[in-house]
């Protein structure tokens, strides 16, 4: 795969067409999310990564208004929390008023909750939205493979994004593989660990040999393998050298030292299928 340049694309199994590059807006609050997606704009990204959840909405919407560029050339992505038909399209409703926008370019539910079990009821929703033209492109995040598979069983449309955690420590290489198998595009939540893989020494120098940033040599990793990244951050000088990606490429050998750090290593969010409690728990006693 040759990538050039920060707006290269990768096709959706619909024909739409995703950055690669994406800004994360998680944990990005009020102002600072306003000023985050402006400065990516205005740097060169084309895609932001929001959720309801995160409660920005409104602030992307802003500056997604304010940022200088068409809306028509902004990818913008969301998430779904609650479950349910009705839910999905309600919540859809909202966020598209939230986001002061007719359409999102990609929706995602955002977690299975296996425990409800509602996820074929919810998705049947995001194909009446597809089908409205309300959403661009459907897909889910956080979803194993075996929940994918009830999905294309029980459904029409095959889920075009998985998103989820994937980073130097937390490579997911079977689902990875479902997903290439399947014509979804995997994308990475976490491409940075939530900071915590920066830190690596041998990251580091494999930098240094590049003259490149930690950061910027993980997320070219991660787009070698053919993965979409949305790193977040909220600092201009972080969110402009996480785009400088494309003018370097990382050899054969650089590349299996990145794979030889895999280790099952989930580290911001927990595993889909364990109850929060058990979580919560489990890394209260630093279990986890
Ligand atoms: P990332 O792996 O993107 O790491 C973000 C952290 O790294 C922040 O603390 C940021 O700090 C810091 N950082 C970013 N760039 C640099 C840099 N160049 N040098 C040093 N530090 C840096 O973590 P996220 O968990 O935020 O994941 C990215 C996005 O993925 C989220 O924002 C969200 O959009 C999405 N996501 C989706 C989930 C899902 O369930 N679907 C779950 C989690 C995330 P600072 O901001 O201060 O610069």
């Amino acid at each position: 795969m040759t990538l050039r340049s920060p707006s290269d694309v990768t096709k959706l199994r619909n024909g739409v067409l995703m950055p690669w590059l994406g800004l994360g807006v998680w944990r990005a609050e009020g102002e600072q999310a306003i000023q985050a997606v402006k400065w990516a704009v205005q740097t060169g990204y084309r895609h932001i990564d929001t959720a309801a959840i995160y409660r920005n909405e409104k602030e992307v919407g802003i500056a997604v208004k304010e940022c200088g560029v068409n809306r028509h050339n902004l990818f913008i992505t969301s998430k779904l929390r609650i479950h349910g038909y009705e839910s999905a399209i309600t919540s859809c409703e909202q966020t598209l008023k939230d986001l002061q926008t007719d359409y999102l370019d990609l929706y995602l539910i955002h977690w299975p909750m296996p425990e409800e079990g509602k996820y074929i009821e919810t998705w049947k929703a995001f194909e009446k939205l597809y089908r409205d033209g309300k959403v661009r492109a459907i897909g889910v995040a956080n979803f194993y493979d075996t929940w994918i598979k009830e999905i294309m069983e029980q459904c029409d449309i095959v889920p075009m994004v998985d998103q989820f955690e994937y980073h130097p420590y937390y490579q997911m290489r079977e689902l990875h593989q479902f997903c290439i198998d399947n014509g979804i595009q995997y994308e990475a939540y976490s491409p940075l660990g939530g900071g915590a893989v920066l830190k690596d020494p041998e990251i580091s120098k494999i930098a240094d040999k590049y003259g490149k940033t930690s950061a910027q040599v993980i997320l070219r990793f991660e787009l070698q393998t053919g993965v979409v990244v949305i790193p977040k951050s909220v600092h201009k000088e972080r969110i402009e050298s996480n785009m400088a990606l494309f003018d370097f490429e990382l050899s054969q050998e650089d590349m299996q030292k990145f794979y030889a750090m895999d280790a099952d290593k989930k580290i911001t969010c927990r595993r889909p299928d364990m109850p929060f409690e058990t979580w919560k728990k489990l890394r209260a006693e630093g279990k986890i």
